[in-house]
């Protein structure tokens, strides 16, 4: 999931100072998940707007904010309160603010959060970041653990001369990375896996932007 988290109020009330009246959108997917954009934070954000003396002229949350048909469709419904508003507050990730900017061809659209990485809920709203999008996952070499993103370096062989007792240098309150690649393998028996070095990354694959067309996954099946 994409993990989001709430700018600081302040700071977005200095970028929308030029309009009175909004209208709220949401996502019911990694945003709610998240606590910064399913209904209790729709709530809060009209209040705090209402607060400080703007108009929310609605609000909605979106099933998938970054699904722009879905949710152009879905919010044909609020039509009204939408044309009354200036402009579009989008309370999902980047993706979402995006999916906004297209639908919203004519109106000022201004994100709510801020869009941190893709990672997991480890506890409830608790995020870990597990995956740097590369582009060509390695995961089969390394026990199923990333080290592009959970090695602070990115090192593709590891550990560094920076490894103590099991712990990165650059936090210890990190476990290094090719420590938990190692056990992780030897637990499954699997140390063969790190007899040979990974071979540099082409990155050619995490080359922006990107785009990926129902043509190009059918290829990649066969
Ligand atoms: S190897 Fe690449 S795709 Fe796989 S988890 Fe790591 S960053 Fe993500
Ligand atoms: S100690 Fe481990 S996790 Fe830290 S930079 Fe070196 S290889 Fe990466």
């Amino acid at each position: 999931m994409i993990i989001t988290k709430k700018r600081d109020f302040q700071e977005l009330m200095e970028n929308i100072k030029n309009y009175k009246s909004f209208f709220l959108i949401g996502c019911s997917e990694c945003a709610a998940l998240c606590g910064t954009g399913g209904e209790p934070e729709i709530k809060t954000m009209t209040e705090a707007l209402e607060a400080a003396g703007k108009e929310v002229t609605g609000a909605f949350v979106a099933k998938t904010g970054c699904q722009v048909l879905g949710t152009k469709v879905e919010l044909k419904p609020f039509n009204m309160a939408i044309d009354k508003a200036e402009c579009i507050l989008v309370m999902s990730c980047g993706a979402g603010t995006q999916a906004a900017v297209e639908i919203f061809e004519d109106k000022p659209v201004y994100p709510v959060n801020d869009s941190m990485f893709l990672g997991n809920m480890t506890r409830f709203q608790m995020f870990d970041e597990r995956c740097s999008l590369c582009g060509k996952c390695i995961l089969d070499k390394t026990g199923g653990i990333c080290p592009i993103t959970a090695c602070p370096k990115g090192l593709l062989n590891g550990p560094c001369g920076g490894c103590k007792d099991g712990y990165c240098e650059i936090s210890p309150d990190i476990k290094c990375a090719w420590v938990r690649i190692y056990e992780r393998l030897k637990k499954l028996d699997r140390l063969d896996d790190m007899s040979e070095a990974l071979p540099a990354k082409d990155w050619s694959h995490s080359q922006k932007p990107r785009n990926l067309y129902a043509k190009e996954k059918e290829g990649a099946k066969k």
